[in-house]
């Protein structure tokens, strides 16, 4: 049994309810709230483990709650997986770029909310090993060795495509979008060519043979491992 805090913040109270059962179920502790400003006082007084966080809501939204959260630096690390419903492909980027972890579009079956929920939360305990490196299937980054080896044989990588896959694999299982990854792996201010990343996708893929498949596109979005 877990004892990790969920905070559910969602003002549909039937969708908040099917949540707070199939996590509880799971034995997580969960904690529900309807309304983003309330929200912000909650996570303020208990920070919770995660947030699932819907993005239309009344008192502060969704992406501006993030954008509170993720300036302060006491918050600024909380995991957030936001809940989004269809029309909403614009707000869901914007909230990937904001910093949240991950997004479920609406519907979504309890189960994948489970899954969801225990990825983000197993990515961050397993943060801490990062400075040795990241293994995924059959893939294998070393970090201080500055190699990637797929089924155990070495891939050369140049510079820029280590760090693109060390920033991907530091982040597996979430989407990363174009912008975000040209300012963290590139350095880059502006969406300056967000072409120069499919680029360097595209050769990732062609070293990583077998696994090549790891790297998902997420059509209108972006790039994330599959973990
Ligand atoms: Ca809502």
């Amino acid at each position: 049994m877990s004892d990790e805090l969920i905070l559910i913040v969602e003002d549909e109270s039937d969708i908040a309810e099917i949540l707070e059962y199939n996590l509880g179920k799971e034995g997580f502790e969960v904690e529900v709230e309807a309304r983003g400003d309330l929200a912000l006082e909650r996570i303020r007084r208990r920070p919770p483990d995660l947030v699932l966080l819907d993005l239309m809501l009344p008192g502060v939204d969704g992406l501006e709650l993030t954008r509170i959260l993720k300036r302060d630096e006491a918050t600024a690390n909380l995991p957030i997986i936001m809940l989004t419903a269809k029309g909403e492909e614009i707000d869901r980027i914007v909230g990937l770029e904001l910093g949240a972890d991950d997004y479920l579009a609406k519907p979504f079956s309890p189960r994948e909310v489970v899954l969801r929920v225990k990825a983000v939360l197993r990515r961050l305990e397993g943060s801490d090993g990062a400075d040795e490196g990241y293994t995924v299937g059959g893939l294998r980054l070393d970090v201080p060795g500055h190699r990637l080896l797929v089924e155990n044989q070495d891939v050369q990588l140049t510079a820029t495509e280590f760090r693109l896959m060390k920033v991907l694999l530091g982040r597996r299982g979430r989407v990363q979008t174009r912008t975000r990854l040209l300012s963290d792996v590139w350095g880059y201010a502006d969406d300056v060519d967000s072409r120069t990343v499919d680029t360097h996708i595209r050769r990732l893929r062609r070293k990583l043979g077998s696994e090549a498949g790891r790297i998902e596109t997420v059509i209108g979005v972006g790039y994330r491992i599959r973990a």
